[in-house]
């Protein structure tokens, strides 16, 4: 039997934030402090925000997490911030290879699981991500697609602690579209047994695996519901407190 892990819900605020918006992550740790639930909540603030925000938050259950890192430590790499820095600004975790970083950078699998080993190296969990294209759904190609990425992106440094898999299909990001709960729980199912040829027994059923893609309020019940998703990846609707703590609360 699978013993489910405790679900994660994370918010990726892209680029997008001034010190202003900090409001809304004091409203979401205060909540949480409120409340009792039952999920891992985080946000991956720009990396300007991270100290100030570790700061707005400090002594709340609220995670906090960048959106990229390079492989390296440190270096000449004008503009680019390692995973030690945002360990040192607050961070415990990062997410790698969103597909805005695969399509704006072309970042490649093998790049990606550099930056991944060095999450791991800093000590950050890192948040994996994985997805296919409209075309290559549309050519039945999607398990295919991204069992090559999994395979591709994930270091042998993973295990079910330092590691989430995000599923986000490329389509259905910023865009208001999502798959349907059949699909999303066959390509979760796939992820689960890939990972139980990539990874150590016992940690494949331990990994969070969350789905991300134009989750809202309006949805988070269904999609959070689906056997093998583990939690949520969320865009657009973690810029308010409000829309993101609906979603935090449908996680059950
Ligand atoms: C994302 O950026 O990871 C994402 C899922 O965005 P959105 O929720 O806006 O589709």
């Amino acid at each position: 039997m699978r013993r489910t892990p405790r679900p994660l819900v994370a918010g990726n605020w892209k680029m997008h934030g001034l010190k202003s918006s900090l409001r809304e992550a004091r409203a979401v740790a205060t909540s949480l402090a409120k409340g009792a639930f039952s999920c891992d909540v985080m946000i991956c603030p720009p990396a300007t925000l991270l100290r100030p925000m570790k700061e707005a938050v400090q002594g709340s259950k609220l995670k906090l997490g960048g959106q990229d890192c390079h492989a390296s430590s440190q270096g000449a790499h004008t503009g680019d911030v390692s995973a030690e820095m945002l360990k040192d600004a607050g961070a415990g975790a990062v997410i790698v290879g969103h597909s805005e970083r695969r399509a704006d950078h072309g970042e490649t699998n093998m790049q990606v699981r550099s930056k991944a080993a060095a999450a791991h190296r800093a000590g950050l969990v890192a948040i994996i991500c994985v997805g296919e294209t409209l075309a290559e759904r549309k050519a039945g190609a999607a398990r295919r697609v991204v069992g090559h990425q999994l395979k591709g992106s994930l270091p042998v440094t993973a295990n079910e602690k330092n590691t989430v898999i995000a599923y986000e299909p490329v389509w259905a990001i910023g865009t208001g579209l999502t798959p349907t709960v059949d699909d999303v729980a066959d390509v979760h199912s796939h992820i689960r047994k890939r990972l139980g040829a990539l990874m150590s027994e016992g940690a494949p059923d331990r990994v969070r695996l969350l789905y991300g893609g134009s989750v809202k309020p309006a949805n988070a019940e269904e999609l959070l519901a689906i056997k093998n998703v583990d939690g949520a990846l969320v865009g657009g609707a973690s810029l308010k407190a409000r829309d993101f703590l609906m979603i935090v609360s449908a996680s059950g």
